[in-house]
């Protein structure tokens, strides 16, 4: 089994779910006491999120590419980056490092193709709703159209993320507003929508909808199991 490195704390409300489907899929595949290789480092998101709201990205790649470097340092085969938005930042971090980087953006983008879909909605910060780090890399690489909510929807989406869920909150009312946000991106033909930020599966499930909802998380975490294990069983 090989060990997997995660680059975690944006926010460590997410990377707990990581942590648990990682080691849930492990032990899934290999049963009894088995669970996962992890090599972990967790950053503090406070310093983090003021760097990514005055646009100071250079700096929060300073602090990421010496974090993924302690990760490699400390034995991990291969990087996940927990958090969609610092995906941003993956040709630095991987010009830094040796091991490969398991991108989230492919993992999720792979399942659409194998499902057919041509169409689908985004949902996540406004920073990867808004610049082409993301969407650009789905369409390019896997010929998806990505659609993305209005911008009065968009900062919705963005400051729920920020204000609530990556503090542990989950409220109702907001549930109710991404729910209405989905149906509105079906409405313009969305054959799904990717729930492109790791804390939204905290808030909206596939049970609260009929719209096919494709989970970031769940899928990376699924991805890097499936790597990590691959020619051990
Ligand atoms: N976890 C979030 C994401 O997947 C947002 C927090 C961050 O900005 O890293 O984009």
């Amino acid at each position: 089994m090989k060990t997997i490195g995660l680059l975690g704390g944006m926010s460590w409300e997410s990377t707990a779910s990581y942590y648990k489907a990682i080691n849930q899929g492990v032990k899934s595949k290999l049963g009894g006491l088995h669970s996962a290789k992890i090599c972990l480092y967790s950053v503090d998101f406070d310093e983090i999120e003021k760097l990514q709201h005055q646009g100071n990205w250079s700096e929060t790649a300073k602090i990421l590419t010496k974090a993924a470097k302690s990760v490699e340092k400390g034995g991990a085969d291969f990087l996940m980056i927990c958090t969609n938005t610092m995906h941003k930042l993956v040709p630095e971090i991987e010009s830094a490092i040796t091991i490969p980087i398991l991108h989230i953006a492919d993992a999720t983008a792979e399942l659409l193709v194998r499902n057919n879909v041509t169409k689908v909605g985004l949902l996540g910060t406004r920073f990867t709703m808004e610049q082409d780090f993301y969407k650009g890399r789905i369409t390019d690489k896997f010929n998806i159209e990505v659609i993305v909510p209005t911008k009065e929807d968009q900062t919705k989406v963005h400051d729920v993320i920020y204000n609530e869920l990556c503090q542990g909150i989950i409220n109702q009312d907001s549930k109710k507003q991404y729910l209405d946000i989905i149906n509105r991106l079906y409405a313009e033909g969305a054959q799904a929508i990717i729930l492109g930020c790791t804390e939204i599966a905290l808030l909206v499930q596939q049970s609260d909808t009929k719209v096919i909802l494709y989970d970031t998380t769940a899928i990376h975490a699924n991805r890097g199991v499936e790597y990590a294990l691959l020619g051990s069983n």
